[in-house]
């Protein structure tokens, strides 16, 4: 049975029949030998600013201290509870945070810098995004155009437009300028279409497809185009958020291996998940967030028996409460951020808490081939 991380931490079966046997599974990362970060994030915070009833200005870190790395050729998966701060970390990576979110702390990408100029400028090309709704499709736009769009919409695919009084003129058709500029028009719409075909040739699409609208498309059709949009160029990162809730299984295999085959390509692909049973059969590491902070980073392999392997209290005991592992309940739910608990978040759930658990918040540090944040990690 699969199992899926509710909004509480609780755990709820997902359908039976996946196919979650490791024979399936396209190519690791290991067998391509290790791979240098693409992505490192280092003590990422994130504050948003609002507005509470009678306009009292509230402000809530909603992520604090949160560590990560993504090797190139890697997989690597998210998973915690609702509120936890998943879908935050995918925005503040590619830079689309609403405004009233502050950020610190440390992004790089490709060893540099990853700055709000740089990610507006990698976005869509070697940043990928695929999000978690096929509602992100303009049901207005035929497939095959919303994919040469996603194309020709990146910054040094666009031809700037000649003014209309100067396209008007006739000096101006008569011009070598306006005979370049058609040219290079034409060559991007070549290109755009020669990208499109073959995206969709890689996710298995009709060329039928091309003509049809979102609501034309089967669920499994339209996530193809979908991804297919998001991945038209070889991106080197791809944040995959939620990419499979409410599908069939059948697509939901289907998005994921299409993920695992671009980190065996060599992208870095980060999997944003509810669904643990998924992040252990297709990523190389789990990432695991609580409260908006990393408590663990581990190997797959490490979700194994009755959990020895892991390190964080709150990781054993998502994985003591999978069904198969016990069902194991674990009291108590996830600190809101407006009310975060003094020392480490997780010390009012904690079975092993001590009175110094509660004096200050623990660093995330390197133990048994992993990361943990718990001072008392065995
Ligand atoms: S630091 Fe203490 S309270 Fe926090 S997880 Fe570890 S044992 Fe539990």
């Amino acid at each position: 049975m699969n199992t899926m991380l509710a909004h509480n931490d609780q755990l709820h079966p997902a359908d039976d029949s996946a196919d979650y046997s490791r024979a399936t599974v396209p190519q690791r990362a290991d067998q391509y030998g290790r791979h240098s970060p693409l992505l490192e994030i280092g003590q990422l915070a994130v504050r948003m600013e609002h507005y509470t009833r009678g306009l009292h200005r509230q402000s809530l870190q909603v992520i604090s201290d949160l560590s990560l790395r993504v090797n190139a050729g890697e997989m690597v998966a998210i998973v915690g509870a609702s509120g936890s701060g998943k879908s935050l970390l995918a925005q503040a990576i590619l830079g689309i945070l609403p405004a009233n979110a502050a950020v610190s702390g440390k992004m790089t990408y490709a060893g540099e810098p990853l700055t709000p100029e740089r990610q507006a400028r990698l976005r869509g090309t070697e940043l990928a995004f695929v999000p978690q709704s096929v509602a992100s499709l303009n049901p207005l736009m035929k497939a095959g155009k919303q994919v040469r769009l996603a194309f020709r919409s990146q910054p040094e695919e666009r031809i700037p437009d000649d003014s209309r009084s100067q396209r008007a003129s006739r000096r101006y058709l008569l011009s070598s300028s306006a005979l370049k500029s058609w040219r290079a028009r034409l060559k991007v719409k070549r290109q755009a279409g020669e990208a499109q075909q073959s995206v969709f040739a890689r996710y298995g699409l009709d060329p039928r497809v091309d003509r049809q609208y979102p609501h034309e498309l089967s669920g499994g059709m339209a996530r193809r185009v979908l991804v297919a949009s998001a991945l038209v160029h070889e991106a080197r990162l791809i944040v995959a958020d939620e990419p499979t809730p409410g599908l069939d299984q059948e697509v939901i295999t289907e998005t994921l291996r299409h993920l695992r085959e671009r980190a065996g390509a060599g992208a870095a692909v980060l999997l944003i998940t509810h669904d643990i049973q998924a992040a252990i059969r297709y990523a190389d590491r789990v990432v695991v967030l609580y409260a908006g902070t990393t408590v663990e980073a581990a190997l797959s392999e490490d979700f194994t028996g009755a959990g020895e392997r892991l390190r964080h209290p709150y990781t054993k005991a998502l994985w003591r409460a999978l069904p198969e592992n016990g069902f194991v309940p674990l009291p108590g739910v996830q600190p809101h951020p407006a009310a975060l608990p003094p020392g480490c978040l997780f010390a009012p759930r904690c079975s092993m808490a001590s009175p110094e658990c509660r004096l200050e918040r623990p660093l995330l540090r390197s133990w048994r081939a992993g990361e943990v944040r718990c001072i008392h990690a065995t």
